[in-house]
Formats: C-alpha cells, structure tokens, sequence
C-alpha cells in the first residue's frame, strides 16, 4: 500500500519558486486551491489590468483541491436542509441554481482552455443501504422539489441495482452531478491563471497579515506582500490567521483507491453508467471508478486531532483506511478480492452550519471557506463572490446565502474540540442506529403525530 494520493502519479508537481523578495500588488490572495485560483481567474477576466499574486505555503493544489474524491456536486443533503431551515426556500434556491450552473462552467472550462481532468457529466446516484437512509433520501426529494433544485425519481431497489449493481442497495435518487481528476482540474486552472497573468509564488508560507494604514502586510520568510485587497484562501488552515481561527475548523477525513480492475473483477459488478455513488449515512462513503478501471472508495469517519492540528503526519491513519475497507467490503462484496493501492487522508474546512462561509472580516480582511467536503463546484461559484468583493461591488453573488446569512462560530480551544467530539460521536451513533419511528412518521413527523395525537384523544 501507498500512503500517498494517488491523483499525483497522474501528472507529476515540480513545485514552482518562491516569493523572490518584498512585492507590491493589487490584490494578495493567500492560498492556491480553488478557491484562491477561481478568485484570481475570475479577477483577470473582469480586470485584465490589476496586479495579481497568490502565495502558496507548498504548491498550487497541494491541499484538498489535488487530493479529493473528485465527485462535482451541490452542496446536497444536510446542506439543503440547513439552509431551508435557516434562509428559507428563495436563498436555498438561489444558492443551488448557481452552483449548478458552476457545474455545467467548470466542464466547459476544461474543454476550452484543453485541460485534461476527465471531467464527466455522467450524474451522480445517492443511495440507501437501510431503511433510515431511504426515508432521508425521500426527504431530500422532497426538499430539493420546494426548493426548486430540480425534480428527483426515489427508484427501488430492482431499478437502483440496475445502476450500481450493490446487493445492499435498497432506492435511490440520480442527481445531476460531474466526475473529475481533481489534481488535474487543479494544475490546469493554475496554469489558466498564470497565463492570464497572475503569478503564483510556491514553497511561500505566509506568517502574518496584518493591516497597515489603507494597505495589507503580508509576511513570508521570504519576504513581505504589500497589497490593496488581500483574500484568504487557506481552506482549512485559516485558523492560522487569529480573526478566521473560530470561523471555521479543520477536519480530516480519506479515501482509498484500488489497484486497476482485471476485466473479470469489472464484470462482477453491475456499474454500466459508471457514476460517482454515495450512499446516505451521515458520515456518507463514496465510490467511483477511475478512467483506468480503479475503484475509488472515500469518505466515511470525520477525524479531529489535538487542537485543531493540521500536520501532515495525519495524512495517514490506519484506523481510518481500516473503517474504509470493511465498509468497501460490505458494499461490495463481489468484489473481496480487490487490493488497495493507494490510501491518503486530507483537510475538510468544516463551517458551523455546513455552508460555506464568504465575507470580509471587521479589518477588511476577505475570506472564502467551509465547504464541508463539497467544494469543487461551490468553490467556482465562490471564485466569482471573492472577484465581487475584492471589486467591491454588490452583484446576485454577494446576495448569495453563502454572503449573506448568519456565520456563527466555533468555540475557541478545548471548549470547541469537545463540541467537535460531540458532533462526531452523535453522527456516529446515529449511523448506526436503526429507524426508530415508523417509516411515515420519519418521512413527515409533523403530520404524523398531529395524527396519531387526534386519534389517541
Ligand atoms: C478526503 C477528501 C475528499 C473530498 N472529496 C470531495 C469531493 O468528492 N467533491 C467535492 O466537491 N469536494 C471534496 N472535498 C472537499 C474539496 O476538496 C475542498 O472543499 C476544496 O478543495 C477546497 O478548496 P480550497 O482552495 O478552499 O482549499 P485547499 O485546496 O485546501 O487549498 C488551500 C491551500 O492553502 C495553502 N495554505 C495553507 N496555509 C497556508 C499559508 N499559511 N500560506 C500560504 N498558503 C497556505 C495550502 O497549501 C493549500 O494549497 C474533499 C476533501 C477531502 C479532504
């Protein structure tokens, strides 16, 4: 076994040089994933003359935008929910029209600029391996039609077994939704942005930032950026600068990735349409194959280490990889003769309410993150809030939920890795418990007990 991410052996990093002294720009961006380069990307095509530069502590992609699972979805699920709850049908709706919309971008960013990602609209199938998961997903469909996000067919488990060819499938909802090597997407969108004249200073750490008079101060051991406008962009490692620390926290979590499938491994599992498949749990796993017949099998238990660390040393974690493979077993078992090749872990930037959080600080600081573990799609829809900000104007991505709505925070030190433990032993165990109420009463509590409570008097 590898415990290394598997995308980079499908193009080789040669990390760029770094800050080669003081600079003064326009805009700093801290950060070079996808957040950091949408914003840049999307700041050059609307102000081709603004000065440009984005730090990166190691290089462009080496965080979770090189190394995630590479399925390109809404932000769905809880996510929707939350925000039902919170913002109410009109901002919900607004927030997936644009993600979907940044969907159907990223595939033709690709294809324009010839970036070589497999990118594949082939949808992605969201099923259920127990009763609870399948009311949930009926939930969802539910929501998702009030919502407006689109109109979902719950197919049974005969028509679901069709698709992915699981004996422990039991419904499922196909969404609209892409596949891609995110490595790939990443190194090319980097590529993109140079070419429009952003440079991009690798190997650059940054220290402090600190406001200075009208100007932002940006410390690097290898020098110091002056700038107009600075955004953060560090995903999960924003607590390193003190006004983000409680914005958002850092969570690990891994996927696995098999050697290549022989022909007859292929053959003993249904999968005709080869979509991304996630199942329904709380701490949801998530399979796909690669374009060279490896199975790729992610997700699964959320992990917290000390305070909020985010060393690379957790980038392996035999507990995890261990939980990964006994679930990758049960939902296949057709396929126990499977070898991983390949295991590796990365940072998920966890907001409170699992949406993603964009905004500018009370200094003026600008800042993007907490995509929670869907961020490839929502980050290019966050690329065009962090251009709006910066431009400092109020456009329909400003107005978005992601903007707009409350940001509550984390609580600061052990009071918040407690709360932190606490969410995470709660969805664990929930996973685990069967449904407790009456299928009707967990599709539609509210009227069930109304009800059963008239009937009872
Ligand atoms: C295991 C796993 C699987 C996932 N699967 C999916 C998936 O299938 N679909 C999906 O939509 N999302 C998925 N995600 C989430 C997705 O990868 C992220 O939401 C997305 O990549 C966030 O992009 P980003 O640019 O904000 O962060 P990152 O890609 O993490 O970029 C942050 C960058 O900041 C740099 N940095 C950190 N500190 C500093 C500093 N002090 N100075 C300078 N630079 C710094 C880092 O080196 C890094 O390159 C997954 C995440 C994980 C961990």
């Amino acid at each position: 076994m590898r415990y290394e991410n598997y995308w980079l052996s499908t193009e080789p990093v040669e990390p760029g040089p770094p800050l080669p002294g003081d600079v003064s720009c326009d805009v700093a961006i801290v950060g070079g994933g996808y957040t950091g380069l949408w914003a840049a990307h999307f700041l050059k095509e609307e102000s081709p003359g603004l000065d440009v530069h984005i730090l990166e502590a190691d290089y462009a992609g080496a965080g979770a935008s090189g190394m995630n699972a590479g399925f390109v979805q809404m932000t769905a699920g809880k996510v929707l929910r939350r925000m039902l709850w919170y913002y109410g049908r009109e901002k919900a709706g607004g927030v997936y029209k644009s993600v979907a919309r940044s969907i159907l971008e990223l595939g033709r960013f690709c294809k324009r600029n010839e970036i070589d990602a497999d990118f594949q609209s082939n949808g992605i199938v969201q099923v259920a391996t127990d009763r609870k998961q399948l009311a949930r997903i009926q939930l969802q469909v539910a929501r998702a039609n009030r919502a407006g996000a689109g109109a979902f067919d719950l197919l049974d488990a005969k028509r679901a077994q069709e698709i992915i060819g699981s004996p422990s499938v039991l419904g499922a909802i196909k969404v609209s939704g892409a596949q891609v090597n995110p490595h790939r997407l990443v190194r090319g969108l980097a590529r993109v942005v140079r070419s429009q004249g952003v440079t991009i200073h690798e190997q650059t750490p940054v220290t402090t930032i600190v406001k200075n008079g009208d100007k932002w101060e940006i410390t690097t051991e290898h020098g110091t950026v002056t700038a107009s406008q600075v955004v953060v962009a560090t995903n999960a490692w924003q607590g390193t600068f003190p006004e983000l620390y409680a914005r958002q926290y850092p969570i690990w979590n891994y996927l696995m990735v098999s050697e290549p499938l022989t022909d007859a491994q292929l053959a003993k599992v249904r999968w005709p349409g080869r979509e991304a498949v996630a199942n329904s749990l709380s701490f949801s796993t998530a399979a796909r194959l690669t374009p060279d017949n490896r199975v790729l099998w992610a997700g699964g238990l959320w992990y917290r280490f000390g305070d909020r660390e985010t060393s690379r040393a957790h980038e392996r974690n035999d507990e995890a990889f261990g939980l990964l493979e006994e679930s990758f077993r049960g939902f296949f078992p057709q396929w126990g003769d499977v070898k991983f090749a390949y295991a590796h872990g990365g940072l998920i930037s966890w907001s409170h309410t699992f949406i993603p959080q964009f905004g500018r600080t009370p200094s003026g600081m600008i800042y993007g993150h907490g995509y929670t573990g869907s961020g490839i799609a929502a980050s290019h829809t966050g690329g065009k809030i962090l251009r709006d900000l910066v431009l400092e104007r109020q456009t329909e991505y400003t107005d978005l939920a992601f903007v707009t709505v409350n940001q509550p925070k984390f609580l600061p030190g052990e009071w918040g890795n407690k709360g932190a433990d606490y969410f995470i032993w709660r969805q664990r165990v929930g996973d685990k418990l069967p449904l407790m109420l009456p299928y009707r009463a967990a599709l539609a509590p509210g009227s069930f007990f109304k009800r059963h409570s008239r009937s009872g008097r």
